[in-house]
């Protein structure tokens, strides 16, 4: 575990919440092929990457897609982050509640608001962590800004939130927030010197 001490550092702050928590790789896992078939048509083919990209909490276990193989200790941390939220969130409005807030407004497919403000929630923590475990400007990447925002308004989570403007909006303001706090701390750390 030793090439991943970021990502051990999560798991043990996400075991200490979770005792439970564990993960396991989608591939061979029954349910995972059921929802990947089920998302295929549901989205018209659109979210054709479910067991090969998307990370999965179902209880308290998280289903890795093949992915994860090759991804490095820092995105792997800042990944167990944004479930880390889920994990949360299951606690707060209880298993049967969260099923409800995330699965049943896909159908009709499109403005899921409860699945939106669900991840809203988690990827803030995404970019977060991605601040303070990369750096500021990764996470003002417009390369990830494009991507997390394609999360909302396309086909990966069945268009749960098709207005990009205020998706758009969204992800400026958690960015404003995190430059507020980085200028904070910078003349915390001036005045200290
Ligand atoms: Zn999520």
């Amino acid at each position: 575990m030793n090439e991943f001490p970021l990502t051990a550092r999560v798991m043990g702050q996400i075991r200490s919440e979770f005792p439970q928590f564990e993960l396991r790789p989608k591939a061979g896992h029954r349910l995972s092929q059921g929802i990947d078939i089920a998302l295929k048509l549901l989205t018209f083919g659109g979210q054709s990457t479910y067991l090969t990209e998307y990370h999965t909490v179902l209880g308290t276990t998280l289903f890795l897609p093949s992915a994860w193989a090759d991804t490095s200790d820092v995105d792997r941390a800042i990944l167990l982050r944004h479930e880390r939220i889920h994990l949360l969130q299951r606690r707060r409005f209880t298993p049967l509640g969260m099923a409800l807030l995330y699965l049943l407004p896909i159908v009709p497919v499109g403005l899921a608001y409860g699945r939106a403000r669900l991840e809203w929630e988690a990827y803030t923590e995404t970019l977060i962590a991605t601040a303070e475990l990369k750096s500021l400007s990764a996470a003002r990447c417009p390369e990830l800004r494009r991507r997390i925002v394609g999360r909302f308004t396309g086909p990966a989570y069945g268009w749960m939130w098709p207005f990009r403007k205020t998706v758009e909006r969204w992800y400026d303001q958690v960015i404003q927030e995190l430059e507020r706090r980085d200028s904070i701390s910078m003349e915390l750390l001036e005045s200290e010197s």
